[in-house]
């Protein structure tokens, strides 16, 4: 494995039994699988991530080795007394790593959607410290003795979730400082030590489960209930053109690309969105992308395309879906597409807020022949699969 600059360390040294079973909780099976197997399958999917480590307990060696069982990691450690006690002993783990920026993360946070782990790892280029959070919609009573004291301004307080991003080097100073205490999270370490620590938004979904009803969620969240597991697939698919004129770049995929011509169009002209655009759109049945955003309104003049995917992809959450796979193919004989191809795959995960692992990017030229071969033009043509209630 290559060592990046970026590392996951994953809290799973807790005895947790407080949501039953006789396993500690981040070893208990969610739809067939243990929870922390899932959690790992997050960070290992998300491509701002370049290496893992956990920190187990010395008796879950073998559940932790089933759990891991099929990814990339680094080899675990063993944490100590308390959390903040094992997430010590895993930032000392990365010492001879020395990675620029660690994520730490409850294993017991399974659902951490990729945006979320972006979020952080973004924050972490201009931030010493970064955290999802959560605004507090319930009014906030403060109580003494079952009555009511005083209402609290909930606008100012934050549901903290993590992966709680720092730069290496500050959070590894911080608890070193706080060794003995018990602080609750990583961003109290942190802000003992003076450190910044600003919020990006997190995700309901990124709850942590806890109680025995936590798992009933969890589970239904993975694998539907009888009554709606019932599902149906459809498939769309979109094909666009754009011609060249004169520039010195393209945009494609979401990406801008120095090039010797640039696409003309009313919008940035990404031919490779508006494909996938319409392919998600034709697998809705949900007309175009020109129903949805007519070239003959001004407000779309020149506007990034990733407004138009994002929005196609909130139309399947919004029937209840989810895009199970996307594949999109460019053709044109140049720029070359492959150099760009797994950052393109990073950038419509990004858009969509899906896997990495969902996306396919791949590019083809038709041997000088046609249009495209003259480039005179850029075409691509995409396929969306998606899963929707029955
Ligand atoms: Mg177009």
């Amino acid at each position: 494995m290559t060592i990046g600059k970026t590392v996951a360390l994953i809290v799973s040294a807790g005895r947790g039994i407080r949501a039953g079973g006789r396993l500690p909780k981040q070893y208990r099976p969610v739809a067939g699988r243990p929870v922390l197997s899932h959690t790992l399958q997050s960070f290992a999917e998300h491509p701002g991530i370049d290496a893992i480590r956990t920190v187990i307990h010395p008796d879950d060696r073998a559940l932790y080795e089933e759990a891991a069982a099929g990814l990339d990691l680094l080899p675990p450690v063993h944490g100590g007394a308390s959390r903040q006690e094992s997430v010590r002993l895993g930032l000392e783990s990365l010492t001879d790593i020395a990675p620029d920026r660690v994520l730490i993360h409850d294993a017991a946070r399974p659902f951490v959607p990729p945006s979320a782990i972006s979020r952080v790892v973004k924050a972490l280029s201009t931030h010493a410290g970064a955290l999802p959070a959560l605004a507090v919609t319930d009014t906030i009573k403060r109580a003494d003795a079952g009555t009511v004291r005083e209402t609290v301004d909930r606008s100012v307080l934050w549901r903290a979730q993590t992966p709680q991003g720092f730069q290496y080097a500050p959070i590894l100073d911080a608890h070193r400082k706080a060794a003995g205490q018990e602080m609750t999270d990583d961003a109290a370490v942190a802000e003992a030590a003076g450190l910044t620590v600003v919020l990006v938004d997190g995700a309901e979904e990124n709850f942590k489960i806890t109680s025995a009803d936590d798992f009933q969620r969890a589970e239904q969240m993975i694998a539907p209930s009888p009554s709606n597991a019932a599902a149906i697939f459809k498939t769309g698919m979109g094909f666009d053109v754009h011609r060249f004129e004169t520039g010195d770049r393209v945009i494609l995929c979401g990406l801008e690309i120095p090039h010797t011509a640039k696409l003309a169009g009313h919008s940035d002209a990404d031919v490779g969105l508006h494909a996938v655009t319409d392919a998600i759109l034709g697998a809705l049945g949900d007309g175009d992308i020109g129903d949805h955003f007519p070239p003959s309104d001004p407000q779309w003049k020149g506007a990034p395309s990733d407004k138009f995917l994002a929005f196609a992809a909130e139309r399947v959450r919004g029937r209840g879906g989810t895009i199970t796979h996307v594949d999109v193919t460019l053709i044109c004989e140049r720029p070359k597409i492959g150099p760009h191809r797994d950052a393109m795959r990073s950038r419509l995960a990004e858009i969509m807020d899906l896997p990495v692992g969902d996306i396919s990017v791949k590019a083809t030229t038709t041997e000088r022949l046609g249009f495209t071969g003259r480039e005179e033009g850029i075409a691509a043509q995409a396929i969306a699969t998606i899963r929707l209630p029955a």
